[in-house]
């Protein structure tokens, strides 16, 4: 099939472009390089460059005839989202209308978005479910759930197809090491362990050990980057043989708190990693942890190389060079 990825040169889309690749498939990306790298462009897909808040570039690379379109074109910091909404709502949300508009006019019916369990905002139960009462808690989970509110619309009077894909905590890097170009700025968790580790930054600082888990850390559950990109041909896969739509999560199930993933970086480095305690960051959760059993039925996905190990040795040898 020919997939065009919006965003493709970001840190989930270069892995989503190695994985369609692999299946074989023709692959567009679209980006602006506004945090995407052009060293992660990989060789065999073809570049159009533009942002989605550029209608007519846009517009010109819609309409070179594609069978799918996946979406993963947002800013994606939580925090900086509180701090900032107005850059989320014309990039997030304006960026987005723009792409369900014009795929509707260029009659592209199958869309995949990269959402998020920031959808769902403080768990009400765990493990959490697609069911589960959405209330995002920061203003780019809010975002997230206006976009799969307009596709769904879009699917009842338009017929578009999608698949919303909520990613829990994305984490690892390709294990050929396909991906050259790290992430800028990073905010999460692991990023900010291996940076801490390279002398980059000071020193980890752990947003809380007062939280109702066994350490007193946070704990979420991490999916591998490879996982995801696995998620979006399946996503597409199903597009192309159903004439339905579907949201599924993504996570692996186990949940691993923020000291369980010091002490396996410091491991895996031999580095004496510094740290400190400091207060929670607003907005935590204690605990997030996926139930992707939607994705196993529906998708036939299950997450394979997410164990703590893995996501942590990948990301070492990404960082370490
Ligand atoms: N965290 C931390 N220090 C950091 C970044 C994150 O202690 O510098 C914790 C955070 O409180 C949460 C977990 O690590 O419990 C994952 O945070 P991240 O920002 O990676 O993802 P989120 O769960 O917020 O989407």
């Amino acid at each position: 099939m020919k997939v065009l990825l919006c965003g493709g040169a970001g840190y989930i889309g270069t892995h989503v472009a190695l994985a369609f690749l692999e299946g074989g498939h023709k692959v567009g990306i679209f980006d602006d390089f506004s945090s995407g790298l052009r060293e992660n462009v990989q060789a065999g897909t073809t570049l159009y460059e533009g942002s989605i808040l550029d209608e007519k570039a846009l517009e010109a690379t819609l309409s070179d005839r594609w069978d799918v379109v996946v979406h993963l074109a947002a800013f994606k910091a939580a925090g900086e989202s509180m701090t900032n909404p107005s850059k989320y709502a014309h990039n997030n949300i304006t960026g987005s209308l723009n792409m369900i508009r014009l795929c509707e006019r260029h009659s592209i019916k199958k869309f995949i978005l990269s959402s998020s369990a920031a959808v769902y905002g403080e768990p009400v139960y765990l493990p959490i479910d697609e069911n589960h009462p959405l209330k995002p808690m920061n203003y780019y989970g809010y975002t997230k759930q206006v976009i799969e509110d307009n596709l769904r619309w879009f699917h009842s009077l338009a017929g578009m197809n999608y698949v919303s894909l909520r990613y829990f905590n994305a984490a690892g890097y390709d294990r050929d090491g396909r991906m050259k170009g790290l992430e800028r700025n990073p905010a999460n968790l692991i990023p900010v362990v291996m940076e801490a580790a390279l002398g980059k930054r000071e020193r980890l600082d752990i947003f809380g050990d007062d939280y109702p888990t066994a350490d007193g850390t946070g704990i979420r559950d991490y999916v591998h980057v490879t996982d995801l990109a696995d998620a979006h041909v399946k996503g597409a896969e199903y597009l192309m043989e159903n004439d339905s739509s579907l949201t599924v999560n993504l996570g692996s199930e186990e949940g691993l708190s923020v000291k369980e993933i010091l002490d396996e970086a410091r491991k895996v480095s031999g580095i004496d990693i510094p740290y400190r305690i400091v207060g929670r960051r607003e907005g935590d959760p204690a605990k997030l942890v996926a139930s992707s059993t939607l994705a196993r039925q529906r998708l036939e996905w299950t997450a394979r190389h997410s164990s703590l190990e893995e996501l942590i040795e990948t990301t070492w040898k990404a960082y370490k060079g």
